[in-house]
């Protein structure tokens, strides 16, 4: 299978680029072994609009809508977000086999994009959110995550904002349990923490084979991709 998945992430630089189609071809590889027939991405916003993905042709998309939700349960597509130190979020619904990808930044996490994928699964599905499967891709994690007002002001606004913020007690500087924040508003929905599967040691900023935006004081414009297909 040939990918035609094309992505822009502003002024990509000759290596991003270069290294860019070197994934592309291994990622070919793996949606063929997965059978999985077209990986989908929107254009994401740091929101909480959506897009149901129920009309679908062969090949890789990234489709022109804005959203930060997609949603599907079409089998061998992949839907998939893209992420640098933000939490990607993939949901699945065994009960109706219906699958979310969910980018959940810190500006849609405090906009409750994780339980508005969960609310849109269940309007439109009649999932039981006791049984979603969440997990939770590379990113940010709280000891790499300082944060200014800015954020602090919007996380306060959240109902979370004891669990999510650390202020270091040496350093007198505050971090964001980004996760935390997503994983809060996923069990306001009703979805059980033992269904929510992650794993402490994936932070982007730590780990140098992951993307980040925000290692070393650099900004990159590479991305990893997370997403999930039903069989
Ligand atoms: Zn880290």
């Amino acid at each position: 299978m040939r990918s035609n998945l094309t992505v822009y992430f502003g002024d990509s630089d000759d290596e991003i680029i270069k290294e860019y189609k070197k994934n592309i071809s291994s990622m070919d590889t793996l949606l063929y072994r997965k059978n999985i027939k077209s990986l989908y991405a929107v254009q994401q916003i740091h929101g909480i609009n959506h897009v149901v993905l129920d009309e679908v042709e062969d090949g890789s998309h990234v489709l022109a809508q804005e959203a930060d939700i997609l949603i599907t349960n079409k089998k061998n597509i992949g839907i998939g977000v893209f992420t640098a130190d933000c939490v990607p979020l993939l949901l699945y619904a065994p009960d109706k086999e219906v699958i979310a990808a969910v980018h959940a930044g810190w500006k849609g996490a405090v906009k409750g994009v994780a339980a508005r994928a969960v609310d849109l699964l269940i309007e439109n599905f009649g999932i039981g959110s006791k049984k979603l499967q969440a997990f939770i891709g590379p990113s940010i994690h709280l000891p790499c995550f300082e944060v200014g007002n800015e954020v602090i002001d919007q996380v306060k606004e959240t109902s979370y904002e004891r669990l999510s913020l650390y202020v270091g007690k040496e350093d007198g500087k505050t971090r964001c349990d980004l996760v935390e924040l997503n994983i809060q508003f996923l069990l306001s929905r009703g979805c059980l923490f033992r269904n929510i599967n992650r794993r402490e040691s994936f932070c982007t900023v730590c780990i140098p084979t992951y993307h980040s935006s925000r290692r070393n004081g650099k900004q990159s414009m590479g991305r990893q991709i997370s997403f999930i297909a039903l069989k």
